[in-house]
């Protein structure tokens, strides 16, 4: 579904992507662990365009994201109507919700999908409440997300993210910013998603998650992939120092 290759990408002097190549396949649940600043935000975020690459090239479907070949091979811009039919069909969630303050609930989870006119209002609404049901959040559709706790937040955020129904799903540290006892409510509406054949890309702090749901471990470090593999290899027979003393430190 999508394909990086040798991307690379540099804020100003400093490169933090250094040639990273990336196969994400249809139903795949791929974790992306390493250390801080190792650039697992930046990669996830070129992969719906969020984020500008400087070479390479990063591909939904073999066709490049956020940008375009002219006959000469050359990059060169598409229309934000481009760039936003991509986001339609790879999601992202983020680390801070990101909701719209000042909707409700339901608001936040149906806005894109009227925005787009993707159906009538009344299917949108009627699967957007199937949406809020399947995170556990149907109960509280009309309230907004000041009086919700952050785990609610977050699974607001992902029925939003699913009402696209987007071919991929991408999550940037999903569990970072909520407090302990609020992450497991997260990380179960992630694994019946996996369970149900979403493909997903998951920046996660979370070793458990990406042991037990993750089908493949890709381990980023200074801005290269240091060691991919099944969950299994990754974490019992990792075959690099750097992965090792990584995975002791976060156990
Ligand atoms: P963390 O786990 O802490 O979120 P990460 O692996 O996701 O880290 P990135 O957020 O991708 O790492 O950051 C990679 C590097 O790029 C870091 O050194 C960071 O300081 C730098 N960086 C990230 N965003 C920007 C930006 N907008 N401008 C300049 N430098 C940036």
């Amino acid at each position: 579904v999508l394909q990086v290759r040798e991307l690379r990408k540099s804020y100003g002097e400093t490169e933090v992507l250094k040639g990273i190549d990336l196969d994400v396949h249809r139903g795949e649940v791929i974790a992306i662990i390493g250390p801080s600043g190792s650039g697992k935000t930046t990669l996830i975020r070129t992969l719906n365009a969020m984020e500008p690459i400087n070479s390479g090239d990063v591909l939904f479907h073999g066709k490049p994201v956020g940008y375009a070949r002219d006959a000469s091979g050359a990059k060169k811009p598409v229309s934000d109507r481009v760039v936003a039919a991509t986001r339609a069909e790879v999601g992202m969630v983020f680390q801070q919700f990101n909701l719209f303050p000042h909707k409700t609930v339901i608001e936040n989870v149906t806005f894109a999908p009227d925005y787009l006119r993707t159906a009538s209002r009344a299917e949108i609404r009627e699967r957007a409440m199937a949406l809020l049901a399947k995170v556990g959040m149907d109960a509280h559709a009309e309230k907004y997300p000041h009086q919700l706790s952050g785990g609610q937040q977050q699974r607001v955020a992902i029925a939003r993210a699913l009402a696209m129904e987007p071919e991929a799903l991408l999550f940037d540290e999903p569990t970072s910013a909520l407090d302990p006892e609020l992450v497991d409510e997260v990380l179960r509406v992630m694994t019946e998603l996996a369970a149900e054949g979403l493909t997903m890309v998951v920046v996660t702090h979370e070793m458990r998650f990406a042991r037990e749901v993750a089908d493949w471990v890709v381990f980023m470090d200074q801005g290269v992939v240091v060691e991919e593999g099944p969950a299994e290899q990754v974490f019992d027979r990792p075959e690099h120092d750097r992965t090792r003393r990584f995975l002791k430190r976060v156990h």
